[in-house]
């Protein structure tokens, strides 16, 4: 019955005859069977589809986490349409761009933002979903029946999702059924998860790594979550004793790691924490260990690729490092226009059938970063060792050329993160008159005293000087968006005029 819709087929089969077990467990202490959720789900569906919503149409989503916007989710793939997830810190103007460029049938936002996005929805049909589930996408849900999954086939597109447009303006990733369900697949099998697992989920659901990475690979596996809201360490000490899994950004581990509560005890039924989005410091994989016995499997990906390298399960995770590429994910690391040596950088691109479609309405940019042959420039710095591990060493555009020196963020980040007092830096390249660029750090202090004489003194003997930065300025925290990354545009944006 449900034989052609791909990823949906594929993620429903994986619980059939498990339809009265439970899926998820909510804060309030209720709970949703894998039966109620895909019931919720086609529901979602049929009332998509009443709203006029056919195959290939996209529908907008910006609302809290619940379990109805996961049905949402799994609603829409249902109905063959396309599911347009928007962070829930978007402003109107943001969303006027979304909804400009993707041109959905269906916008679902807040009740409470209901006369906002109304007014620059266009031809959208509106309907609300609050943080409680409720709303009157609910309400038309509630008086649907049974939906039958409308045909669609590995190629077909099942999600747009909006990259976080550090430069420029955001592109719509477009990925399809077979990106989604193949490498959910794949990680589900990497990392072990069956129907045993109990997963922390923390994680928002408008992003890559809450939806297809926690929801996809848990659905697949049959397991349990445990569906938090968003990022709360009393909630997850709470639930960690009962869980096996927790998939988080770094900060999640740094904020963890804050808490005494965070012992070996509590962690002792846990089987792996996972962290990716942003770069794991060393210190947290190495704090993280000595308080939990556990070894992070630190892995990578981005909104286009999904995931495309990770640590071992069995192996060495190395602290760090991004691990390897996953099964059927080629990596390579080029630089002007040949592929480098181990243990040299270059520009990391990837090919396998997690890479995306290309970016919605922009074949110039998918061009530009999507080769014919199938190959991705993921437009991150990376070093592949003999051995075989991947190091992300920052994002190309983070890259500092100053008097004609390449100076790799990262290896400076490294050796000031090292030294005492300092929690973490960033270092970054601003206009320079002499330089074109010159580096500055700027860095955050652990309380344990430091200072930015004493940081260029300790610097001095490691790095050559056109590395060593030209002016270090002490912060109390560094601009992190949602998911955990570090903006450094924010932060050249601020100190452009620091040399001028
Ligand atoms: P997004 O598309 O929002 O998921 O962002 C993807 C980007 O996040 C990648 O291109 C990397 O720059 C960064 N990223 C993701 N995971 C890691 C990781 N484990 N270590 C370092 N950077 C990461």
């Amino acid at each position: 019955m449900h034989d052609a819709n791909h990823l949906i087929r594929q993620l429903r089969e994986s619980s059939v005859g498990r339809e009265g077990d439970v899926f998820a467990r909510l804060p309030d202490g209720g709970t949703v069977t894998f039966g109620a959720l895909f019931t919720g789900a086609e529901r979602m569906a049929a009332a998509l589809a009443a709203q006029g919503v056919q195959p290939g149409d996209r529908v907008a989503v910006q609302v809290q986490k619940t379990i109805q916007a996961i049905e949402l989710y799994l609603g829409t793939v249902m109905a063959g349409g396309i599911f347009l997830p928007l962070n829930t810190a978007y402003t109107g103007p943001e969303v006027a761009y979304f909804v400009g460029d993707a041109k959905p049938r269906v916008v679902a936002c807040d009740p409470a933002r209901l006369d906002e996005i109304t007014a620059i929805a266009g031809a959208a049909q509106v309907l609300t979903l609050d943080a409680v589930g409720q709303g009157s996408l609910r309400d038309l849900a509630d008086g649907q029946n049974g939906f039958e999954a409308v045909e669609r086939g590995a190629d077909d597109l099942a999600a747009i999702l909006y990259t976080s447009g550090t430069t420029g303006r955001s592109k719509g990733a477009m990925l399809s059924h077979e990106n989604l369900a193949s490498n959910s697949l794949t990680l589900r099998d990497y990392w072990r998860f069956t129907t045993d697992d109990v997963l922390i989920h923390a994680l928002p659901i408008f992003h890559t790594h809450g939806l297809f990475v926690a929801t996809n690979v848990a659905l697949f596996a049959g397991a349990q979550v445990v569906f938090l809201p968003g990022f709360d360490a009393d909630a997850i000490l709470e639930a960690m004793p009962a869980a096996t899994a927790l998939m988080g950004v770094p900060t999640f581990y740094t904020r963890l790691l804050a808490d005494a509560r965070l012992t070996k005890e509590r962690a002792a039924k846990m089987r792996m924490f996972i962290s990716g989005s942003a770069p794991l410091l060393v210190d947290t994989h190495e704090q993280w260990e000595t308080r939990t016995g556990h070894r992070i499997l630190e892995r990578y990906g981005m909104t286009e690729t999904n995931m495309s390298t990770s640590n071992p399960y069995d192996g060495e995770r190395r602290a760090g490092t991004v691990g390897f590429p996953l099964p059927d994910v080629e990596a390579r690391v080029m630089q002007d226009g040949a592929e480098v040596p181990a243990g040299e950088i270059g520009v990391l691109e990837v090919r396998g059938p997690n890479v995306f479609q290309g970016y919605w309405q922009m074949p110039e940019k998918t061009a530009e970063e999507l080769r014919p042959d199938g190959w991705f420039i993921t437009g991150d710095m990376a070093r592949v060792d003999a051995d075989g591990y991947v190091t992300i060493v920052g994002r190309e555009k983070d890259l500092i050329i100053t008097g004609g020196f390449n100076v790799y963020p990262k290896e400076v980040e490294s050796l000031i993160d090292d030294l005492p007092g300092v929690l973490e830096s960033a270092v970054i390249g601003v206009p320079h008159p002499d330089f074109g660029e010159g580096v500055v750090a700027v860095v955050v202090p652990d309380g344990g005293g430091t200072s930015a004489e004493a940081i260029n003194a300790a610097l001095s003997g490691q790095l050559a000087r056109f590395k060593q930065p030209k002016e270090i300025i002490l912060l109390e925290a560094l601009p992190r968006n949602t998911m955990g990354k570090v903006q450094k545009k924010a932060l050249r944006e601020e100190y452009a005029g620091l040399f001028s």
